[in-house]
């Protein structure tokens, strides 16, 4: 068993602690705190536009923006980033001292403000290779890994199910 991204790549999951052997999502109700708010915090993250592309076309223009695809950073101190935008964050985090926020709310705000002032990786800048954010040291992952999808792994959680175990998911401050 090994380490999955669920829904957006980057963050990563112990699979055995958030999959039952049939491969299904286990109830939110008995994953660690901590597993859980990053699993809840995807689940509203899915289908935000990337945070580059936000900055560059702004509310008005959010039609422009590509879908974000890969998640790093903190629980409520996110990087949200479309694959084109990647190598921009990662030059940043390697070469422009964003590293310094690694497992850090604030890496978010540090990048964006980087990236608002015009910061960009150079032409060509390799950035398909993974950083780690987290402050443990978790391996690069396979970006040709098939992920599931969250929105189906919510879905198969009904209500009740929630409600039994006292989940309440308006409750986790988001
Ligand atoms: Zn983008």
């Amino acid at each position: 068993m090994g380490k999955v991204n669920i829904g957006l790549r980057g963050w990563r999951f112990d699979e055995e602690e958030v999959f039952d052997e049939d491969g299904d999502l286990m109830p939110l109700g008995t994953l660690e705190p901590e597993t859980r708010d990053r699993i809840v915090r995807l689940s509203t993250m899915m289908g935000e536009p990337c945070d580059a592309c936000y900055l560059i076309h702004g509310d008005e223009n959010i039609q422009q923006c590509n879908v974000a695809r890969i998640v790093y950073g903190e629980p409520l101190g996110e990087v949200l980033l479309c694959p084109e935008h990647e190598a921009d964050f990662l030059y940043w985090f390697r070469e422009e001292g964003g590293k310094r926020y690694a497992g850090d709310t604030e890496l978010e705000d540090a990048f964006h403000a980087w990236f608002d002032d015009g910061g960009r990786a150079p032409e060509g800048y390799g950035g398909i290779d993974h950083v780690d954010t987290d402050a443990d040291d978790i391996p690069a992952p396979d970006p040709t890994e098939e992920l599931p999808t969250l929105e189906e792994e919510l879905e198969k959680l009904d209500d009740e199910k929630l409600d039994d175990l006292g989940v309440d998911l308006s409750d986790l401050d988001l």
